[in-house]
């Protein structure tokens, strides 16, 4: 999967990555802009559309291409860790005759239960979706 990243959003990420005063490996040598630090995988979004994992830290392997469901995760997840909501117009659109997501009603996250630490709702990706909002 491969997304088409329009100027104007390819500027707003290297102004982000710019202001984080961020690189490693994979944004230098991939043109890639992180997208998520992540609990799990670091994840990456390409100049030229591609979204890459990296799970060396975790299992040794190399860094690879996210599968599609995984491409949209980190699409979904770095909209709303960079504030950037200009890369959710990358995402597929809803089919048509696609349902509302039962699950997370449409707005890609599901919330449950309460993180001890800071007393908010835990919030991730909705699992069912993908991050999508529909089901088709
Ligand atoms: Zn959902």
């Amino acid at each position: 999967m491969r997304f088409q990243i329009p100027h104007t959003l390819l500027a707003q990420l290297r102004a982000v990555q710019s202001a984080r005063g961020y690189s490693d490996d994979v944004t230098v040598s991939e043109d890639a802009f992180l997208l998520d630090p992540g609990f799990g995988p670091a994840s990456y979004l390409t100049a030229d559309g591609r979204v890459l994992l990296d799970t060396r830290e975790w299992s040794g392997e190399p860094v690879r291409e996210a599968t599609p469901d995984e491409a949209v995760c980190v699409i979904v997840v770095g909209a709303k860790k960079t504030g950037i909501a200009g890369l959710f117009e990358l995402l597929p659109p809803r089919p048509f005759g696609a349902a509302t997501c039962d699950r997370c009603l449409g707005n890609r996250f599901w919330s449950f239960g309460t993180d001890a630490g800071t007393g908010r709702a835990k919030t991730i990706v909705c699992p069912t979706c993908a991050g999508h909002g529909w089901v088709d």
